[in-house]
């Protein structure tokens, strides 16, 4: 027991250090909700609330519509370092690469910036008595994380996303069968 709310309060403040620091000068980014995240938008891909939770997994679903966020260190991809794609768990979109992703030390998935511009959208996200910038999906409004203007690298961005909101494509380094696969 002792232990279990130590590891819970360790959990947090990995969170809370993680996050707290970011002070938003994002004024022009549109604020949305968490709750609105996934609606309001003309995205490419539209399904019904029914749809999506029949496509994905609770937590996906906790993740990806409800802009919930996975406990800190428990995520498939916290420290998986293949190289290949990472796409939105809900429409497949390709998102990042495993070439901007590097370790953050804070318990879910940080990247450097996005594949290619336009595959993330950024809203003013001021739940939680936090002002972040919220990440989601351009293609299917799914929500992914935040990003914080913190990053180590040349970017200087910090892409924190939950696994949930992600599907990984490894790199193919067989050429033959990246042939086959084209007939
Ligand atoms: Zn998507």
């Amino acid at each position: 027991m002792i232990q279990k709310s130590i590891t819970a309060v360790a959990l947090v403040m990995i969170a809370i250090s993680c996050t707290a620091q970011q002070e938003s000068q994002n004024d022009t980014i549109p604020e949305v909700t968490p709750q609105t995240t996934a609606e309001n938008m003309d995205y490419n891909v539209q399904k019904s609330d029914a749809e999506w939770r029949e496509q994905l997994t609770e937590e996906q679903y906790r993740v990806l519509r409800e802009a919930g966020t996975e406990r800190a260190g428990t995520g498939e991809y916290n420290l998986h370092f293949e190289e290949g794609v990472y796409t939105c768990a809900g429409c497949g979109t390709e998102l990042f690469d495993s070439d901007s992703k590097f370790n953050a030390h804070c318990g879910w998935p940080s990247f450097d910036k996005e594949i290619e511009e336009g595959k993330i959208i950024e809203r003013l996200d001021k739940s939680y008595g936090m002002i972040r910038t919220e990440i989601v999906c351009a293609n299917c409004g799914g929500h992914l994380g935040h990003v914080f203007d913190d990053g180590p690298t040349s970017t200087g961005l910090r892409y924190c996303v939950n696994s949930a909101s992600l599907g990984f494509e490894a790199e193919d380094d067989s050429e033959s069968e990246s042939e086959s696969e084209e007939e």
